[in-house]
């Protein structure tokens, strides 16, 4: 047996009644074979159809020996007729993206010569590999044809050429196979050797958009929406541009000078406030007052933060000569001790378990927390000779 496969002829027909054949179980359900089938079973870089077959979900279909497998989650009686209805919202916007692809590889092929190396169709967009250069302007010149064609609602057609017929015929997508090859001609624009439903006229496309490109392999890897694809991807970039005016108190259209405005303006704010922070530290770290008996210079600051608290440790150090030890933050408490006399590798351990903390470091500089409280801290630093 071998399933008509009406996918071939014509890719937008979504309802169908067909005969089972076979239903074999399987690991995840059961696989039927029907006489005739729109259930595209995947191939040429578009995934299988969906829907359902006699009121029973189909979650793919598969190519076994010529035959289009269903998956089913339920049996079907052999040799009963059923109703096949491929999902639509699935199939449809893979055509429109795959079509639209074929359009501008054709296009791009007719103009620059190069070929279409590599295509992905993605769930939300398509990518094309061309084995050449190509610059912005040339692509937004690809973009408007492509569209161009769309506007004109050309017809797609599918053809099966004899192999007689085969070597005199010019299209993309020239394999060595002389059988059974399947021609995709959008009218006027491009044919080419591909195994997958396509829309039956380009008007059906819709917008075709070129999202960008980067230099890949030596040529050009482009990013495609198109259709459904691309409304949702116009529709989400329009929301974005709309929530940053609204976010910047700026007009749309002047989004860019917001954001470049609003970057220069953090970037100064940034400058000034790591001036203020270095004259911060200073200060901190001139008032930085020996504790009981010069055990250690100790500091408590719950609002200080890494940066200020390293600062004011490596400013005062070499005035001090014994430990500084900097507690900041809460909930745990942190900790950077410093010293040049004392080893902290040594000193830590003892330290840590005076003060529940975690941590560790060198001989000269050690942080991590503390779990005791502020009270306990402090009289620790004030209290243990360290030396
Ligand atoms: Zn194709």
């Amino acid at each position: 047996m071998t399933t008509e496969k009406l996918y071939e002829k014509d890719g937008t027909l979504y309802d169908f009644d067909a005969t089972v054949l076979a239903c074999a179980k399987t690991e995840n359900g059961y696989a039927v074979t029907l006489d005739r089938t729109a259930f595209f079973p995947g191939g040429g870089g578009q995934a299988c159809d969906v829907g359902r077959l006699g009121g029973v979900p189909v979650t793919g279909a598969s190519l076994s020996e010529g035959d289009v497998l269903h998956h089913t989650a339920a049996p079907l009686a052999v040799g009963a007729t059923v109703r096949g209805e491929v999902d639509r919202s699935v199939r449809f916007p893979r055509m429109q993206c795959h079509t639209a692809e074929h359009i501008v590889s054709g296009l791009v092929h007719a103009r620059y010569g190069f070929d279409n190396v590599g295509f992905h169709l993605g769930d939300r967009e398509v990518t094309m590999d061309f084995n050449g250069e190509l610059t912005e302007e040339q692509l937004d010149g690809i973009e408007e044809q492509a569209n161009e064609v769309v506007f004109r609602d050309v017809p797609v057609t599918v053809s099966f050429p004899t192999p007689a017929e085969l070597p005199t015929l010019s299209y993309r997508s020239k394999l060595d196979l002389t059988e059974n090859v399947r021609l995709v001609s959008v009218e006027g624009v491009d044919v080419c050797a591909c195994c997958a439903p396509h829309v039956a006229k380009t008007g059906e496309i819709g917008l075709v958009r070129l999202l960008g490109f980067i230099r890949y392999k030596g040529g050009v890897r482009v990013r495609l929406v198109a259709g459904i694809r691309a409304l949702t991807d116009y529709r989400a970039r329009c929301r974005a541009a709309r929530e940053v005016s609204e976010l910047l108190s700026v007009p749309q259209e002047k989004i860019v000078d917001g954001v470049t405005g609003a970057l220069a303006a953090s970037d100064a704010l940034a400058q000034s406030n790591a001036a203020f922070r270095r004259r911060l530290s200073e200060l901190i770290a001139g008032d930085l007052t020996p504790t009981d008996g010069n055990r250690a210079y100790f500091l408590f600051d719950t609002d200080a933060d890494p940066d200020v608290a390293r600062r004011v440790v490596n400013l005062a150090l070499p005035a001090t000569g014994g430990i500084v030890a900097v507690c900041y933050g809460k909930d745990p408490t942190r900790y950077i001790l410093a010293s040049s006399s004392v080893d902290l590798r040594a000193a830590l351990p003892g330290i840590n378990a005076a003060l529940g903390g975690r941590g560790g470091g060198k001989p000269g500089m050690a942080e991590g927390t503390f779990s005791s409280d502020r009270d306990a801290i402090e009289r620790f630093f004030r209290e243990t000779d360290l030396r």
